[in-house]
């Protein structure tokens, strides 16, 4: 059977999404939230009748704080794995401050307000990929693959299941501002992207890998047609704008 996408809001409207993947042998999580974050995921899992010691792997799509935040502390409540990928580990374990790169006004805003910086609880991951490295999930109970898709961080993941949905994180989102309340339903880049065009080239593969819905961290669920037009933007953007 196909596994079921189940979204853990993190922060309401939409603002901030993490996910359950929940399969045929076992309940995967696809980013952690927020620190904080622990009773969101536990108040899901109980809506679909399952609990922590339900989740057998916690995949973290990059090192953002509203992505990574509470992966320790879901590490310790469930016992599963925690994967990432190795080109965020230093973030990861906070040996370096998690760079952020804004793509607009509240982007910078929000740098500047120190959210974006907060710490949070550093972890290394039990599962490390590393290059271009593509990690079935049939093993966990779980009908994908987690894919390596850099470009919104260097070390930034998505998780591709064969009911042709796609957990694509950050590298798109959708609605204003965090996600925001109006047109859910329009793609805009995330508020931090470290490079447009390496995400563009990412996004155009997973359509060609057969993506037909993408489960973003911000904002709504966005259908192909819409991430066609999304890639459409990100190649008319001006070179100089990539590592503003
Ligand atoms: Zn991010
Ligand atoms: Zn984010």
């Amino acid at each position: 059977m196909q596994a079921q996408v189940v979204r853990v809001p993190i922060a309401p409207m939409h603002m901030i999404n993490a996910y359950l993947v929940i399969g045929d042998g076992g309940v995967v999580i696809v980013d952690a939230g927020l620190p904080g974050s622990a009773p969101r995921f536990e108040q899901a899992l109980a809506r679909h009748g399952k609990r922590f010691a339900d989740v057998r792997l916690i995949v973290v799509t990059h090192a953002h704080v509203d992505h990574a935040g509470a992966a320790a502390r879901l590490r310790e409540l469930t016992g599963a794995a925690i994967l990432a990928h190795r080109a965020d580990r230093p973030f990861y374990t906070q040996a370096e401050p998690v760079r952020y790169c804004p793509t607009g006004p509240f982007g910078r805003l929000f740098k500047a307000s120190g959210v974006a910086n907060a710490a949070y609880d550093g972890f290394e991951a039990d599962i490390e990929l590393t290059g271009d490295d593509h990690f079935p999930l049939h093993r966990f109970g779980v009908a994908g693959t987690v894919r390596y898709t850099p470009g919104h961080t260097s070390g930034s993941l998505s998780v591709h299941l064969e009911s042709r949905d796609m957990l694509v994180s950050d590298l798109v989102s959708s609605g204003i501002l965090l996600g925001g309340i109006i047109r859910l339903g329009s793609p805009k880049r995330p508020p931090f992207e470290d490079d447009p065009r390496l995400v563009a080239r990412q996004l155009d593969a997973l359509i060609a890998a057969g993506g037909e819905r993408f489960h973003v961290g911000h904002g709504a669920t966005l259908t192909t047609d819409r991430i066609r037009r999304h890639i459409r933007m990100l190649e008319r953007l001006p070179h100089r704008s990539a590592s503003k």
